[in-house]
Order: structure tokens, then C-alpha cells, then sequence
């Protein structure tokens, strides 16, 4: 799952990404609405926490640009303490939740999980093929029953795989969809995850199969019986 943070207050944001990062989540922030719009236009985020008072406008206005735009992604507003009402709020013009500050930033994590919770929304409940389960909500995989630990990056690649389970995954989009900008990544990131992957769920007796189509990416598939 990926994140953008539009906000100005740099010690809020190095504390939000850094919060949201142990949840799980791959997060990208923006200052300023021109930094954000075209990181909106160029990358697919699965939800958006937006503040109202940024340096070259309010986050409202481009909360009602992505609207018009009939981009649906979820939204969750920050605003100030005083400003209460529904317009304020944001929730007239398309935000699906909002926060007041100052606020504590385990309410924020779960506020965004139930957003991605939602029918259309990123997490899914129990995603499950063969002998295998990934709960994307308790982020858990099972393998015949029994729980298996994985590493938050391999869980996430996982997921996508699952996802889209018997189709081809693009390594640039697991890539686009694991790691935020500026994060370090190395040509091999991505399969030397997919390596560890696969020895993980053959260890454990999974029944799926990981495939990679050179030059492409990744397909999982069950194995035949
Ligand atoms: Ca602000």
C-alpha cells in the first residue's frame, strides 16, 4: 500500500512517514499542492492524508480538482482544532474522513486502514489460493493453518502477487508499489525478495508457485496436482 502525505509541517511528516512506515505502508509527502499534484497525476497511491493549511493554498481545493477529476481515491483531511464544521471538514467536498490535530498516530494509522477497508477499497480481507491465506487486514500469512512470518516486503509482494493471482505482475509497478521516492533501491531489490519469498513458502509446503517472466515480472500460480 502506498501513501502520499500532503503536509507542511516537516516534524509531522517525519514522524507520520516514519509511523506509517512500520505499519507497513510505502509512503511518499509533499509540502505544497504544486509538489503533490503532479505526484497524483504520475503515481497510483491507494489513499491520500491531505492538510488544509498548506503553503500555497488550501488542501480542500485540490481535494475538489481530484473529485472533479473523478479520481475516487480515498482522502482523510487534517485540520485544526477549530474548525469544525462539515465545509471545514471537508466531508461536502469528497474526503471520506478527517482528523482534527493534534492527534495521536495509531488513530491515524487505523483511520487509514478502515478507509482502504472500504468495498473498492486497497485491503481486501483474506486473500486465499491453495493451502495459503494472507489476511491483509491483521497483515498475517497462513500456510495449511499454520502462521507463517514474513518480512513486511515480502508480505506486500505477496499480496500483489495474490492479487493478481495467475496474471503477470510488472516488476517496475511491485517496485512502484513497495518503496516510496527516494527510497533506496537496487536493481536486484526486487528479485532478491522474490528469491526469499520462494524458499519461504516451499519451506512451509505452500502449493503456489512463483514464476518469473523474464523481462516482465512475477506470476504466481498454483502448482498442479
Ligand atoms: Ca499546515
Amino acid at each position: 500500500m502506498r501513501l502520499l502525505i500532503i503536509e507542511d509541517e516537516l516534524r509531522l511528516i517525519q514522524e507520520l512517514t516514519t509511523a506509517l512506515k512500520k505499519a507497513g505502508f510505502a509512503v511518499d509527502s509533499a509540502e505544497c499542492v504544486s509538489d503533490a499534484q503532479p505526484m497524483l497525476d504520475n503515481i497510483q497511491y491507494d489513499a491520500v492524508v491531505l492538510d488544509r493549511g498548506l503553503p500555497d493554498g488550501d488542501g480542500i481545493n485540490l481535494l475538489q480538482s481530484l473529485r472533479q477529476a473523478e479520481n475516487h481515491i480515498p482522502v482523510l483531511i487534517l485540520t485544526a482544532k477549530d474548525e469544525v464544521t462539515d465545509r471545514v471538514l471537508g466531508l461536502d467536498q469528497g474526503a471520506d474522513d478527517y482528523l482534527v490535530k493534534p492527534f495521536a498516530n495509531s488513530e491515524l494509522i487505523s483511520r487509514i486502514k478502515a478507509l482502504l477497508r472500504r468495498p473498492g477499497g486497497a485491503l481486501g480481507t483474506v486473500l486465499r489460493t491453495g493451502n495459503l491465506a494472507l489476511d491483509t487486514t491483521a497483515r498475517e500469512l497462513s500456510i495449511d493453518s499454520n502462521l507463517v512470518r514474513l518480512p513486511r516486503r515480502e508480505l506486500a509482494l505477496l499480496e500483489h502477487l495474490l492479487r493478481r493471482l495467475g496474471h503477470v505482475v510488472p516488476r517496475q509497478l511491485l517496485e512502484d508499489r513497495l518503496y516510496g521516492l527516494g527510497e533506496e533501491i537496487e536493481s536486484n531489490t526486487i528479485p532478491v525478495h522474490i528469491h526469499h519469498l520462494r524458499r519461504k513458502l516451499s519451506q512451509h509446503g505452500s502449493s503456489t508457485i512463483i514464476h518469473t517472466v523474464r523481462g516482465v515480472g512475477y506470476l504466481l500460480t498454483e502448482a498442479r496436482s
